[in-house]
């Protein structure tokens, strides 16, 4: 048996020395497996569900960076939005409206990726690549003071067909650079390309992500 501060430096080593984050999905897993990768000296964990989050915040030390990275319900917006570092999922303008009127009463200025699905599962949330290009390039000047767009979120196909998920991955990294020198040219905090899961974060970065969210093959499976 390996222990989660060993998988965790395994990840850690097979990941370029700079350039690529690491966030360590821990949404599942109890407390007290967190606090063993903290204890090792990780600091930034992704959660998918807002309750489940909050209850960890609440026991966990508060120097951790926690990323949402779940659908997010507009009416759970509110409850994390105090202390959340970024949010991953924004996947409609709708939802960002929440985020921004949140964000605002509590006077933060909170880190978002807009979600992006590229993936051909048709369950998978988030904004087409095209609707992503529009949305961005009609934003209003000052239209979100209390949002800090950082990047992109995306998922490739669950499937062996590894140059379908190769060319999604392309996909996502073309889409990045067409807004990063296109809608976001003057946004010089736009540097996120957030993509790569356990099964498939190496060809993820091979194409270019700069965070990778690992949960399975840090702490292992999750018991849902
Ligand atoms: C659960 C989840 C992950 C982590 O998946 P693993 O296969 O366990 O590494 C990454 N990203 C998102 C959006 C997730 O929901």
């Amino acid at each position: 048996m390996t222990t989660v501060a060993q998988r965790l430096n395994e990840v850690k080593s097979t990941l370029p020395a700079t350039g690529v984050e690491l966030v360590a999905v821990s949404k599942f897993h109890p407390a007290e497996t967190i606090r063993e990768a903290y204890d090792a000296g990780h600091r930034c964990f992704g959660e998918s569900r807002a309750q489940e989050l909050q209850q960890k915040y609440d026991i966990l030390p508060h120097d951790i960076e926690w990323h949402f990275i779940g659908h997010l319900q507009t009416n759970k917006v509110k409850y994390i939005i105090p202390y959340v570092a970024m949010i991953q999922s924004v996947d409609t303008p709708r939802i960002l409206d929440e985020i921004e009127r949140q964000a605002a009463r509590v006077e933060r200025v909170v880190d978002c990726l807009l979600e992006v699905h590229v993936a051909q599962e048709d369950t998978k949330y988030g904004f087409s690549p095209q609707e992503c290009i529009d949305f961005l390039s009609t934003l209003n000047a000052g239209a979100y003071p209390h949002v800090r767009f950082r990047g992109i979120m995306g998922m490739a196909s669950n499937t062996d067909d590894e140059s379908r998920v190769q060319a999604e991955f392309a996909q996502l990294k073309q889409l990045f650079d067409t807004i990063r020198t296109g809608a976001m040219a003057q946004n010089t905090h736009f540097d996120t390309l957030s993509m790569g899961m356990s099964h498939d974060y190496r060809m993820a970065v091979e194409h270019g992500s700069t965070m990778v969210r690992i949960g399975t093959t840090i702490f292992g499976e999750r018991e849902y």
